[in-house]
């Protein structure tokens, strides 16, 4: 879902509230009422984040200091509950593909303290939290078959971090739960789940008790696109996308649907969207590429 920005949000309230003042002597009005305001002082205390690649506006409740300590704490966790894989090769493959992606997204990510870890399992997927914390599961490291098609997974996962989409997603969590939906503590009450699971749920990881969040279209399409933009500017080939995503498809079909299909619902529109999107970024690859040669 998408906020209105604050100037609308306060045009309506005057229109609703202030400028038919009879209609507040009702109890349910003035209830309805308070609601509203709570909702626009909320409102007034979000911060607006702007999204540096895409221009693109949203409320986020969390603050980047709260998002870094989540984030740092999230890592840690799955560091401990997941074996951390000592595979030489694929160690060498992500810090490689890892560093040159970290260069390209630079001061967008501020605070970051890069981690990238590959995590023994034959799960596909992949994750990023806030602070540059990146995590690949071997499955996945094992389907890739080019430094391209991981700096594909790196890019679109270290996108929903820049981009804040697990702080938005915390946020209209927050919000709807103060207009009576499921909000955030109604999600803790139904699953049980503390604020750093619901921390790993909104950045579409798996939480320590296993649930699943898929991310919203909008946000998928945002990440993509970004994605595409830094792995095209640490040099790598953004046409990997393309045959990643084709990759993922294929796999999808055995008995088991992968993990980080679950949380990046794969389909045609997706890949053509990609493929309509690619050749813009084809430049900056050769640009790049030429630096790491
Ligand atoms: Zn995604």
């Amino acid at each position: 879902m998408s906020f209105p920005d604050k100037a609308d949000t306060h045009q309506q309230v005057i229109n609703g509230e202030l400028i038919h003042p009879n209609e507040l002597k009702s109890p349910v009005c003035l209830q309805t009422a308070s609601v509203i305001v709570t909702f626009v002082l909320i409102l007034a205390f979000v911060g607006c984040y702007t999204n540096p690649v895409t221009g693109r506006q949203y409320a986020v409740i969390t603050s980047v200091g709260e998002e870094l300590r989540l984030g740092a704490q999230a890592f840690t966790a799955v560091k401990t509950k997941e074996t951390i894989s000592l595979d030489p090769e694929a160690n060498a493959r992500i810090q490689r593909v890892g560093r040159r992606v970290s260069t390209a997204v630079g001061d967008q990510l501020p605070g970051a303290q890069w981690e990238y870890v590959v995590f023994q399992s034959d799960e596909l997927n992949a994750f990023a939290l806030p602070g540059g914390k990146v995590g690949v599961y071997s499955g996945l490291m094992n389907l890739v078959t080019t430094d391209d098609e991981l700096a594909a997974i790196i890019g679109h996962e270290i996108s929903h971090v820049v981009a804040r989409h697990g702080g938005k997603r915390m946020t209209e969590a927050t919000l709807i739960g103060l207009v009576g939906a499921a909000g955030s503590t109604a999600m803790n009450e139904k699953y049980g789940i503390q604020k750093r699971d619901l921390f790993m749920l909104a950045y579409g990881g798996i939480s320590a008790v296993g649930y699943i969040l898929p991310h919203s279209h909008e946000d998928e399409s945002e990440a993509d696109v970004m994605g595409l933009q830094y792995a095209a500017q640490a040099g790598y080939n953004p046409y990997a996308a393309i045959t990643l995503c084709e990759k993922m498809g294929a796999a999808s079909g055995k008995s088991e649907v992968p993990a980080w299909l679950s949380t990046h619902p794969s389909n045609a529109q997706r890949i053509a969207d990609l493929r309509a999107a690619v050749p813009h970024f084809v430049a900056t690859y050769q640009e790049n590429r030429r630096r790491y040669e």
